[in-house]
């Protein structure tokens, strides 16, 4: 079940700050606080939604897609498509996931290692 009191839904009731890259009414964009490459991004749909499987299930194509295709903006406005990136997204167990609120992370701005 969705807790209303996680970390990313209080930055949208802007009960905590954060360092804001973009924000409309459904989606926003902002800086990890604990980075773990020079560009770390959170972004996140404002839906309550508490990871990929939840949004794919609970929200229609066009609001994936409005979210997904922010996604690549902030990447091109960030220059990361021309040096590259990373997106990851964790949901579950064995992933450790903190906030409950699904997000994607953007990582990029230096070279970031391989995953294996
Ligand atoms: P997760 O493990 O859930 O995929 O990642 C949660 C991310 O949220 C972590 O990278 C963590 O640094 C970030 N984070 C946790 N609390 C805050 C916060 O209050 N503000 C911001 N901007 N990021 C946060």
């Amino acid at each position: 079940m969705y807790d209303k009191n996680n970390i990313f839904a209080k930055i949208i009731k802007k009960e905590i700050p954060c360092n804001l890259i973009f924000e409309d009414e459904k989606i926003i964009f902002f800086h990890d606080i604990n980075p773990q490459a020079k560009i770390h991004i959170l972004g996140i749909p404002k839906t309550e939604v508490i990871n990929l499987s939840d949004f794919i299930q609970k929200c229609g194509q066009e609001e994936v897609y409005y979210f997904f295709k922010k996604i690549y903006e902030i990447v091109k406005k960030f220059n990361l498509q021309k040096t590259g990136y990373r997106l990851i997204t964790n949901e579950g167990t064995d992933s450790n996931q903190e906030v409950q609120h699904f997000h994607v992370h953007i990582l990029g701005g230096e070279n970031l290692g391989s995953l294996n």
